[in-house]
Formats: structure tokens, C-alpha cells, sequence
């Protein structure tokens, strides 16, 4: 697993800093965020079929040792294998290996999140397979050498002109921007080729269905279906929690995925794959193979105040409803997941202590709340990492606090815990602060609050406290 190596506040403050992205990454907002409005709006009974999603995610996380049994004897029963990895490590080498067997050269990928959490196509490549991204804002990515900036548009962030220059080595600065359409029509006369003599594909999955061993895989550009019936071998990768009951679950899930996602009704694709090829069929793969990754996600399922993370089907909303997203971008989260739902998974899947400004990220409004598909309530967990990043929880080495930082929160939970020493306290900490206040504000405090008046200026502590001064007039007045 990558660690998380970018520091959140010297990204985000880039990002804040570059117009340019903060013009691309508008359309977060403008496109999705105002789409998936319109949609929720058009679909009767909306409220209903996100109580019935959360219905359905909540039993299959109560039961996913069940659910994933039955997923694998679907499977194999439909000819195609399973393998369960503990870690990214394994399921990469297990890919690997079964890459040498075939004798692969080419593969191809279809838009996936667990793949990067893998580092797939990367240790693919150093393997000596020529492995490329099929899904065009991924394949604009991965000649960027970067990693997706939302878990669906992830190339939301680059202009017309930087995706020029990816796509066409000729392109130089004062030249015509080719429209949106010309530069998907550049990629694809790249890809085609790719298509062709691709031998093994791999795959996300948006759901896989435990009753019938089948794939659900949700597109917009047909890379997805190309990937699943081209190649000789088709890959598909999944987290465990990728899981529905049912044919009529998947259905519900779809509904409350797509419209949340794009705000579309249904993508223009929606591929389902139950195994390789049958003997009467005419196209499709020989082979299938489902990896099956945990990665972490026992540790969500463990522990009761994050399992409700695992509900999570990747649609987008958080992100695009998040006012903090919507300025410091993706990059700034560090890992795979970003936005509110990653600055869950990432600090328990790769360590509360690399991540511990993640769950600070955020101004609690509730907005990725009432976003999400499926009621995640991401405040609430976010304030709980933040307990534990103060507190240590359980285990102590997640706490990041300093003793310091620890000791004023107890001066100030000890003032705070009775009338007089609230009044004394707010007088100490007024004639302490007296120096760096001007006109009845605080315009440079001192460390360790100095963050506080770094973007803003803070007023002064007031040289009287509320309950006297109204003690005084109602005395007064009578
Ligand atoms: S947390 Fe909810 S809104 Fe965010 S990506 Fe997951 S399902 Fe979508």
C-alpha cells in the first residue's frame, strides 16, 4: 500500500493558489453537484430508494462473510475463479503471476479504484507488461504520471489545453485547443490499437452479485464492455465490500449510484459479466477471474464506529458536495480516496497517524451527509477520528496531539466547568492576549494559536463577560 506521502496543507494551499484548476475543478460543482440535484428531484420516491439502499448495505456488511461465500460459489459455478488477497501485495502478484502463465504482452484496464490502491498498472509495467488505462480520463492520468483527482472524473482538474498536451506531442503553447470531442477522438485512435492486441483486461466492479456470481460494471465510453469481451483473459478487481445480495438489490443500487454519481437515470453502458464465455457463445473471454481484496477493510469492519464507511459505493456525491473539496481538489487527500469519504478510508486503511489532518479537513457542515446515496454519516466519523487523533482511542500511537496542545484543551475544559473560573480565566487569557490587540481585535496571536488569526483576524477577548454586563443593566433598570 502507497503511503500517504503529500502533506494536506502545502497541497491544498498550491491548489488554492492555481486558477487554472480552480476554473477546472468548478465543474465539480456545476456539473455533477447541480445534475445529481435535478435527478434526485425527477425521481419519484427518492428519500425511499436511499433508506432502501442504506437497508441493503447495512444487512450485506452485517453479513459479508456470508454474502462473500455465496459470491464465490456463484462463480465458480458460472467457470470463472476466485481469489481472496489479504493486501494489496498479494493481489498484485497473484495478477502477476497469472499474467506470466498466459504469456500476456498487453493489458488493458477498465477505470478502477481498487487497481490503484493495488499500484497496478505501475507494477504491471515494470513487469514488462505494456499496461494501459482504457477509461479516458484515466488514460489522461496515466500520461500525466498522476493519480485520479475524483473517484469518477479523474482527470476533472486538467484544462483542454493540458490534455492536448498529454495526447498530442506536436501541441505546442498558441495553438488551437482542439474541442472536447476532437481530443476523445484522438484518444480513442490511440486506443484502438491498444484494444486490438490487448490479450488480458482488468477490471473494476461496481457491484458483484452474491446470489448470481455476476459483475456489475458502470460506464459511460464502452471501455468497460471492449475490456470485458476483447482480451482472452479478463481480470476483475474488487474490495470486499463491493457486494449486493441480489439481482433486485443491484437494481435498487444502480438507481442511487448512477443518478448520484452524473445525475444521469442510467450511463450509456451498464455491462454485466457472469463468467468467460460459454462454449455456445461467440465473443467474450476464456477465461475470468475475480480478485477479491481486503486491504484494510476487515480493520473498517472491526471497528463499529467506522464500518459504516464500508456502505460506500464510490458515486461522488461527498465530493462534489464538499465545500472543502471543491478548493483544495483531490491531490490534497494523498492517497486513492479523496474528499469526505477519503479522509476516512485513507487515515484507517493506511494509518491514523500519517493521515491525521484528513478528518480536520472539513468544516462539519453535514453537506457529503445529506448527499450520499446511502446516508453515510461521514461528520460523524470524521469527529471521531478527530477524538482519536486528540485522545489515542484505544491505542495510543494514533494520537497525534502534542502535550501541549493537550494541556490547553484540559486548562480549558477545567475553566470552562464552572462559572468563576471561566471568569477568571477569560480575564487572564484577554490581559494575556492585550499586547497582540488592536482597536478590539487580535490580528497576530502568539503560538501555539497562532493558526487561528493566520487567514483571519480574531476579536478580543471581551474585558467583560455577557452575564455581568446584563447583570449591571437589569440592575440598572430596575
Ligand atoms: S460516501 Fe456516500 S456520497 Fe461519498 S462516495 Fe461514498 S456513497 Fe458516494
Amino acid at each position: 500500500m502507497k503511503p500517504l506521502t503529500v502533506n494536506f496543507r502545502s497541497k491544498a494551499s498550491q491548489t488554492l493558489a492555481d486558477a487554472q484548476i480552480q476554473q477546472s475543478i468548478e465543474h465539480v460543482y456545476t456539473g455533477f453537484f447541480q445534475s445529481r440535484l435535478a435527478a434526485a428531484a425527477d425521481t419519484p420516491d427518492w428519500e425511499v430508494l436511499r433508506t432502501k439502499g442504506k437497508a441493503i448495505k447495512d444487512h450485506t456488511i452485517a453479513h459479508l462473510d456470508y454474502y462473500l461465500g455465496q459470491l464465490a460459489d456463484s462463480v465458480e459455478a458460472n467457470g470463472g475463479s476466485v481469489f481472496f488477497a489479504a493486501d494489496a501485495v498479494e493481489a498484485r502478484k497473484h495478477i502477476i503471476d497469472l499474467a506470466h502463465r498466459r504469456e500476456i504482452k498487453t493489458v488493458i484496464k477498465s477505470k478502477s479504484m481498487v487497481s490503484e490502491e493495488m499500484g497496478l498498472a505501475e507494477a504491471m509495467n515494470a513487469e514488462g507488461f505494456e499496461t494501459i488505462e482504457t477509461d479516458l480520463g484515466e488514460y489522461i492520468i496515466q500520461l500525466a504520471n498522476e493519480t485520479p483527482y475524483h473517484l469518477i472524473a479523474p482527470a476533472v482538474h486538467k484544462s483542454r489545453a493540458d490534455v492536448a498536451k498529454l495526447l498530442d506531442d506536436d501541441f505546442k503553447e498558441g495553438d488551437r485547443i482542439p474541442d472536447a470531442s476532437e481530443l476523445t477522438m484522438m484518444a480513442r485512435k490511440k486506443l484502438r490499437g491498444v484494444f486490438e492486441r490487448a490479450d488480458m483486461s482488468v477490471t473494476g466492479v461496481n457491484f458483484a452479485v452474491a446470489e448470481s456470481g455476476s459483475i456489475a460494471l458502470v460506464t459511460n465510453e464502452g471501455n468497460g464492455r471492449m475490456s470485458t469481451s476483447v482480451p482472452r483473459v479478463h481480470v476483475a478487481v474488487m474490495g470486499m465490500e463491493k457486494i449486493v445480495p441480489s439481482i433486485q438489490d443491484l437494481s435498487t443500487m444502480l438507481r442511487i449510484l448512477i443518478r448520484s454519481a452524473t445525475g444521469q437515470r442510467i450511463s450509456t453502458y451498464v455491462t454485466m459479466i457472469n463468467g468467460p464465455r460459454k462454449p455456445e457463445e461467440e465473443e467474450g473471454p476464456e477465461e475470468f477471474h475475480l480478485v477479491i481484496m481486503d486491504n484494510g477493510r476487515q480493520k473498517l469492519l472491526e471497528d463499529e464506529q467506522m464500518r459504516e464507511s464500508l456502505n460506500c459505493i464510490r458515486c461522488g456525491a461527498c465530493l462534489n458536495a464538499c465545500p472543502v473539496y471543491r478548493k483544495v481538489g483531490g491531490h490534497a487527500y494523498g492517497w486513492v480516496y479523496p474528499g469526505p469519504i477519503g479522509a476516512i478510508v485513507s487515515p484507517v486503511l493506511t494509518g491514523l497517524k500519517d493521515a491525521s489532518n484528513l478528518p480536520a479537513a472539513s468544516s462539519l457542515c453535514g453537506a457529503c451527509h445529506v448527499a450520499c446515496p446511502v446516508k453515510i454519516n461521514i461528520p460523524r466519523m470524521l469527529l471521531e477520528l478527530r477524538w482519536r487523533t486528540a485522545e489515542g482511542s484505544t491505542d495510543k500511537k494514533e494520537r497525534t496531539s502534542s502535550i501541549t496542545e493537550r494541556g490547553i484543551w484540559k486548562m480549558w475544559r477545567f475553566g470552562m466547568m464552572g462559572r468563576k473560573r471561566f471568569d477568571i480565566g477569560a480575564r487572564l487569557s484577554g490581559l494575556a492576549l492585550l499586547p497582540f490587540t488592536k482597536n478590539g481585535w487580535l490580528k497576530k496571536a502568539p503560538p501555539p494559536i497562532s493558526g487561528w488569526t493566520s487567514t483571519r483576524d480574531f476579536p478580543a477577548i471581551a474585558s467583560k463577560s455577557l452575564k455581568s454586563r446584563f447583570g449591571k443593566r437589569d440592575r440598572n433598570s430596575r
